[in-house]
């Protein structure tokens, strides 16, 4: 397997720290609203590593937080005049309900800051012992001069960043370039004690304290957009490995951003889409295709017309597999023919070959090309007189790959045949009565199923493509 690791910026071959085991540090969402289309890349892209890992045989120990202690729930809860606690626990509810749509499974472990306050709160004093962090009138910064690796992830030396760095008016902080890792409480707001004061934490030094309590002071994954490489994963790694003096995590694998019909999204501009509204429009099952029809590292652009490839390309999965369901059902119990049976052992390939597609940095982009190149081989192979033996390999390779990606989970109406006359015979008679647009219609829904009519002098053939 090779990742491509944002810290050595190359693609690397994975070497997990335990033979057959793998653990996985992802950020999670910060509580406090529903969940947009930028955040639910890395939850698809993460969930699918996880998934191929376990397909190749790793055993997988997944980690997702849940930031519910953050100045955005705070603000919420004000707004909403309700406690933060509630706040968090709406929308951790309504997280699962989203995720859930878009076929994101459960992390074995969603741990919140505010379920491990201890784990926090001795982290930052392992760094306070260690000469890495400060207190000031309760408040406790890091200090970034004092880890020399401050930067690496980024690129930046720490020189570079001084130079950019706004002169912060709070003249508390040694440097400019430290950051909070414990804030006194102020008046409204949650707190716990502490030994500095009672106060809640800052933002980065949840995931340090809770990839360490979970999974270990060294990790072999750490994930999240590439939005969070700097400062948030840079200061997890300054923490981290300022505390443990160890390698934080072996590989940092990080999405790319995604666009808005072309524009960067941004509340601003007011093309925030959350994946609930989306999922007034779309089925979210369309949206994981279309996340998953790019390569995780590339940019993509969010539009109707990708989004509606999306659906098509999805939309013939589901045919291929209701026509083997639907042939399943239907075709006698005979041997296999000779011809069957090399073609059978020749499906093997399309598995390879996806294994492999997957194994080159997770391209679920050439593994979505590879299951179609299986689809078009099965459509001009399977039919009445196949035995169901032939079909049967088909189908359980067909689902083993579509499972990996978390597509075509869905149960449907499997007599498609029936369906499709009964199309075609409606857009007969919309062509006799000169409805030529809802001929038009039926034709496009027919392809974007990928049956294919031919107008013939015995009337309309069809075919799947
Ligand atoms: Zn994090």
């Amino acid at each position: 397997m090779k990742l491509y690791n944002t810290m050595h910026q190359r693609k690397e071959e994975f070497v997990p720290i335990q033979p057959g085991k793998v653990n996985i540090y992802a950020c999670g969402p910060t509580v406090y609203d529903f969940f947009h289309i930028g955040n639910a890349r890395p939850f698809i892209v993460f969930d699918v590593l996880r998934r191929f890992f376990e397909y190749i045989g790793y055993e997988v120990t997944f980690v997702q937080n849940f930031t519910d202690v953050d100045d955005k729930i705070i603000n919420r809860s004000h707004e909403e005049g309700r406690s933060p606690q509630e706040v968090a626990e709406t929308y951790i509810e309504e997280y699962f309900t989203d995720a859930d749509a878009l076929g994101i499974r459960r992390a074995d472990v969603h741990p919140r800051d505010s379920e491990n306050m201890p784990e926090i709160i001795e982290l930052i004093s392992i760094l306070v012992d260690k000469g890495h962090a400060y207190q000031v009138n309760g408040n406790v910064y890091y200090r970034v001069a004092s880890f020399e690796d401050y930067g690496k992830l980024s690129g930046q030396s720490i020189d570079d960043l001084n130079c950019g760095a706004r002169i912060d008016v709070n003249d508390e902080k040694e440097s400019p370039l430290d950051f909070a890792l414990w804030k006194r409480k102020k008046e409204g707001e949650p707190y716990w004690d502490s030994p500095w004061s009672p106060g809640r934490p800052g933002w980065h030094i949840e995931c340090s304290a809770m990839s360490r309590k979970y999974l270990g002071d060294t990790i072999d994954i750490h994930g999240g957009g590439k939005d969070l490489v700097f400062p948030h994963h840079e200061n997890e790694i300054a923490q981290s490995e300022g505390a443990c003096g160890c390698t934080f995590a072996n590989y940092w694998v990080h999405n790319g951003y995604i666009q808005i019909d072309g524009a960067k999204m941004s509340k601003s501009l007011g093309n925030f889409k959350t994946i609930r509204d989306i999922s007034k429009h779309y089925d979210l099952e369309v949206v994981r295709m279309f996340m998953l029809m790019a390569h995780y590292r590339s940019p993509i652009d969010f539009n109707d017309k990708l989004l509606t490839a999306a659906g098509s390309a999805l939309e013939r999965m589901y045919t291929v597999r209701d026509q083997m369901l639907f042939l399943l059902d239907n075709v006698d119990d005979h041997e296999p023919s000779e011809e069957e049976k090399i073609w059978v052992s020749e499906l093997a390939n399309y598995k390879e070959q996806f294994i492999a597609d997957l194994k080159d940095d997770l391209n679920t982009a050439d593994g979505i090309a590879t299951i179609f190149e299986l689809v078009r081989d099965i459509n001009s192979h399977l039919n009445e007189s196949s035995a169901k033996k032939t079909i049967e390999a088909a189908y359980s390779l067909f689902t083993e790959l579509t499972d990996v990606l978390g597509l075509v989970v869905k149960e449907r109406e499997t007599n498609l045949d029936d369906a499709i006359e009964a199309l075609i015979a409606e857009r007969q008679e919309a062509r006799k009565n000169k409805d030529f647009a809802r001929a038009d219609e039926i034709r496009d829904q027919l392809t974007a199923q990928g049956i294919v009519l031919e107008d013939t002098r015995e009337g309309v053939k069809w075919k799947r493509v």
